[in-house]
């Protein structure tokens, strides 16, 4: 955890709210209603205006959802020429886009590429067609594979996919195939998320009705295990919970800044921002969005002022989900906590457990500690 990280410059994320169909899983917020694009844009190039005062800069765009692929180039051509119109954007920005293998096609996803799009994070989940019909996917493994190759044809090298295990039928041989699949493609980066229950999801429902059997805890870490080694060992760095890179430079540079508590805006429905103390989130409808930016407002559903405790904590959950852990020194520095004093003989317990190491004055997981991250700090 630098000490610095406020410093840094922000990140900016632009929520799309749209998506064809609903996966069965997915908690995310998004509406099908697909004939509200455009008033959706007038009122996301309101709200960039709105926070010109608070925002000047910023070194990575990511434009996630919902469906961003569902958006057409010329869409993407407005929303980036406000973006570099409202904010200064560093040179050599990251700019991030999350493309459906239901959506994509060469010449689309060329233009991407030619107005600055550097980074294609493709919603795959899975190469096990039973999966992907489970989860309600909208595509199939054959898409997706022609989406990585299509993708590489566009000129694009930073390419990242999703994929998801935990499945409710879904074995390790499932699992193995598909990471090794994954690997044959050489892929720049890996988000590999375990498959939570989240209530109100059809998902949900059915494992309320008991209709749908989760794996158990034991399979659920085997799972993580067997992920972490077989990447590690091909050579990726493992360096979140959820996160392989085939080498540090090809890490989110994104998402980083969320974990090392660094300022960023987030725009569109339901989008989070945060300014190093405070955070503030946006309706988690469309209706209510649209409405607030039409009558000035901006579309805040709520917001939070983080003190030094509740700063700390924070910080302390989220570096322990990282390979590169918590800088003692620096920690104590930014937030007035002194980990070894305060926290030392319950660290050296989870020293000897195997869950944490000590090394080069960083705290930091190791494999089993991340299997188990969210618990870590509790301590
Ligand atoms: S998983 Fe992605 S595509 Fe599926 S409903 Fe959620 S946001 Fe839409």
């Amino acid at each position: 955890m630098d000490s610095s990280a406020t410093d840094i410059t922000p990140g900016l994320y632009i929520h799309i709210p749209f998506c064809k169909s609903k996966c069965h899983y997915c908690n995310f917020y998004s509406t099908t209603s697909l004939s509200r694009i455009d008033e959706f844009l007038n009122a996301l190039s309101t709200e960039m205006a709105m926070y010109q005062e608070t925002f000047t800069r910023f070194d990575t765009i990511y434009i996630g959802g919902g469906t961003p692929s569902l958006l057409a180039v010329k869409h993407f051509d407005s929303i980036l020429s406000q973006i570099r119109n409202a904010f200064i954007v560093s040179p050599n920005p990251e700019i991030t886009i999350e493309i459906n293998p239901a959506d994509t096609a060469r010449e689309y996803l060329e233009s991407l590429r030619q107005l600055g799009v550097n980074r294609l994070n493709i919603g795959v989940q899975s190469f096990d067609n039973t999966v992907l019909a489970f989860l309600k996917r909208r595509h199939s493994v054959h898409q997706a594979l022609d989406t990585i190759e299509t993708a590489r044809k566009a000129g694009f090298e930073n390419i990242g996919i999703d994929l998801i295990y935990g499945v409710p039928g879904q074995d390790m041989i499932s699992w193995r195939d598909t990471v090794t699949q994954a690997l044959s493609y050489e892929l720049a980066h890996l988000s590999c998320y375990q498959l939570t229950i989240e209530a109100g999801t059809p998902l949900g429902l059915r494992h309320e009705r008991g209709e749908i059997v989760f794996p158990n805890e034991d399979l659920q870490h085997a799972f993580f295990i067997t992920t972490s080694e077989t990447l590690e060992n091909a050579g990726y760095v493992h360096y979140e919970v959820s996160s392989f890179a085939k080498d540090m430079s090809l890490a989110s540079q994104h998402n980083q800044k969320y974990w090392n508590h660094t300022s960023y805006l987030g725009l569109g429905p339901a989008a989070h921002s945060f300014t190093g103390h405070t955070r503030w989130w946006n309706h988690r409808s469309l209706d209510k969005y649209i409405r607030d930016i039409e009558t000035g407002k901006p579309p805040l559903s709520a917001s939070e002022m983080l003190d030094r405790e509740q700063l700390y904590l924070e910080a302390l959950f989220l570096g322990l989900r990282t390979k590169r852990g918590i800088h003692l020194h620096n920690f104590s520095g930014r937030y007035g906590y002194d980990l070894i004093s305060e926290k030392g003989d319950a660290l050296a317990r989870l020293v000897k457990a195997g869950f944490i190491e000590i090394k080069n004055g960083c705290l930091q997981p190791t494999r089993t500690g991340l299997a188990v991250a969210d618990t870590l700090a509790l301590i």
